[in-house]
């Protein structure tokens, strides 16, 4: 059912893609799929909440009162609470209308605000859920895609800020989809 796992590098970072649970990756970030509210939601996000616990959920509802609503493909960032990460970077993914409402440019945004954040932190490890492809609908076979290519590119353009990228698929089909998503990519080059 889990276990699945496929590593290279890009220059000095390692990129994992791995079947499994967000919650429980030890690493210094994890990516939270959140919604403009910054409230716990379901899916991914509803899961971040519950394992964090208080600390995340206060934190998110603080910056939600300072700052409005998220803007999709912004980041923002709060302790990780009870998490064995440090530390959730909360980004909102775009919502599928079809594929011409600039969703692609959206979702790599939200992938980049995401590293942005981290390297600007010092943070090294990071680890991603696919956003925008539970509840917001986004096709996992257009996703995977345009998150590798926009996890790629910021690595080229930022050799050395990290050392692991992880993307952490729920499912086997979503990992079966992002590793085909790779090889596409890599085979492009
Ligand atoms: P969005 O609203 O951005 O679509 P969702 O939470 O609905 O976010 O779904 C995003 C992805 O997260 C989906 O592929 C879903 O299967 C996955 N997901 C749900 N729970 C977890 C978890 N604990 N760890 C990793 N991925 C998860």
């Amino acid at each position: 059912m889990s276990g699945e796992r496929y590593e290279t590098t890009i220059g000095k970072t390692r990129l994992v893609l791995l079947q499994g649970d967000i919650t429980t990756q030890e690493v210094e970030a994890i990516v939270n799929a959140a919604n403009r509210e910054l409230t716990p939601g379901g899916g991914v996000s509803g899961a971040i909440h519950r394992a964090g616990g208080p600390e995340v959920t206060k934190a998110a509802a603080a910056i939600r009162r300072e700052k409005g609503p998220l803007a999709t493909g912004e980041a923002v960032i709060t302790p990780g609470g009870n998490l064995p990460a440090k530390w959730v970077i909360h980004t909102v993914g775009p919502v599928w209308h079809g594929g011409d409402k600039g969703e692609p440019e959206l979702l790599a945004k939200a992938y980049r605000s995401c590293l942005e954040l981290a390297v600007a932190r010092g943070i090294k490890t990071i680890a991603f859920p696919s956003i925008s492809t539970g509840v917001y609908g986004y096709p996992v076979e257009k996703a995977a895609p345009v998150a590798l290519r926009a996890i790629r590119e910021f690595l080229e353009k930022h050799p050395g800020g990290l050392s692991e990228v992880r993307m952490v698929l729920f499912s086997q089909g979503d990992f079966a989809a992002y590793l085909r998503a790779w090889e596409g990519l890599a085979e492009a080059n």
